[in-house]
């Protein structure tokens, strides 16, 4: 348990983030904390590099909505002065602590009090010994100092541990984790770190994480992103929906990526609901079509979505014609039924539309648009036609 929340054993996979207000400033890092724990953060960790940090622990963790990590780098004494503030976990680097006698007395006291610790082994802060030992840095060289450091908590009783072993090298970084997997069964934090600002650091990041979750591997992320943390723990839990390890909670939001069929600008209309169902916590998959000749259909597992027609949108539930408004008023309009939705479901929702007419009118759109723009939306045909004609001159 890291405070409240189960880590390991069969727990949901939690979602991890990092504060980077200055941990002295109470106020700051507790308005981060909020929202960070608003968008899918799960646990937090908050730097404990001096003693203002410490002190500023002890008024944060009494007002925190969720359990707090206090990250030590280089002074072990930071460590107990974190427990003394009433931290949930602790996370010892230790590429950077690394005389036994300190290991064992913040494992000592972390036993005593019965406060988890996640040894955090860094591919950019790896002890120079184990360096030199594995000529450079290696999945071998980052599993051994995560077990080095098991062998000192081990000898003091401790097990409450957890550990990672974060590379910025995707392949790096999921050949150490597998390595890790195979060598002990205890919880994993996974990671990519300093993955960089999205949206590369996104695909980075997605990449190392997912390919060990899909494997079984892993019970806590992070999103190491150059970004806003919100943005972190967006990404985290967005990440665990999507790979149906969480429950969803968010939209789940659908789009077509758009073509010569598209009657409206769909980039603009998918961002537009994306930012209007941001904040909202509605678990729906929700559709955003270009066109109403393949929209429905190819949305037609969704539980709400739009199409664009003849500059009108056709509202659809459950692949059902429920309603046809006005262009401009699209994104408003799936606001509003997703809301009803999600508090009556989609039966309630199909039976109190008139779907006899929006059908009719949907079908009249189609027509039209197959009428206008024929089976070659894009135009191919006249293409092929312009390239013989040059290609003959
Ligand atoms: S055919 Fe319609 S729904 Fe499919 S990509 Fe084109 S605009 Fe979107």
């Amino acid at each position: 348990m890291v405070g409240k929340v189960p880590v390991g054993g069969g727990a949901p996979i939690s979602v991890q983030s990092m504060t980077t207000t200055k941990t002295a400033d109470v106020e700051g890092t507790l308005q981060q904390i909020y929202a960070l724990a608003a968008a899918g953060c799960d646990i937090v960790r908050c730097t404990c590099n001096e003693i203002e940090a410490a002190e500023g622990l002890a008024q944060i963790v009494p007002r925190s909505p969720i359990p707090i990590i206090a990250d030590i780098h280089h002074q072990y004494k930071m460590a107990l002065a974190a427990m003394e503030a009433g931290v949930h976990g602790l996370r010892l680097n230790p590429g950077n602590i690394r005389k036994p006698e300190h290991i064992k007395a913040v494992a000592s006291e972390a036993r005593d009090r019965n406060i988890p610790i996640r040894i955090g082994v860094n591919g950019g802060s790896l002890d120079p010994s184990l360096y030199e030992k594995y000529g450079g840095l290696t999945a071998a060289a980052m599993v051994e100092s995560a077990l080095q450091e098991i062998a000192y908590f081990q000898e003091v009783d401790f097990n409450l541990i957890k550990i990672s072993v974060k590379a910025s090298n995707v392949p790096l970084m999921v050949e150490a984790y597998r390595m890790l997997a195979d060598a002990t069964d205890i919880p994993l934090h996974l990671g990519v770190t300093e993955a960089g600002p999205p949206p590369a650091g996104l695909v980075k990041a997605t990449a190392g994480i997912s390919t060990l979750l899909l494997e079984g591997i892993g019970d806590t992320i992070r999103y190491s992103l150059t970004a806003d943390p919100v943005e972190e723990a967006r990404a985290g839990r967005q990440l665990l929906e999507a790979l149906g390890l969480r429950e969803r909670k968010n939209v789940d939001l659908i789009a077509c990526p758009s073509c010569g069929r598209a009657e409206i600008d769909v980039i603009d209309v998918a961002n537009r609901a994306m930012k209007a169902f941001e904040d909202k916590k509605l678990p729906l998959q929700i559709a955003v079509m270009g066109c109403v000749v393949n929209g429905p259909g190819e949305a037609r597992e969704a539980d709400l979505g739009i199409a664009a027609g003849n500059k009108r949108g056709h509202l659809f539930v459950k692949g059902r014609n429920v309603a046809v408004i006005p262009e401009n008023e699209m994104v408003e309009a799936l606001v509003e039924w997703a809301e009803f939705i999600n508090e009556h479901g989609t039966d309630a929702a199909i039976e109190r539309a008139d779907t006899k007419l929006a059908e009719r009118e949907a079908a009249r759109d189609r027509a039209q648009l197959m009428d206008e723009k024929g089976d070659d939306a894009n135009h191919s045909a006249e293409k092929i036609v312009e390239i013989r004609k040059t290609a003959g001159n």
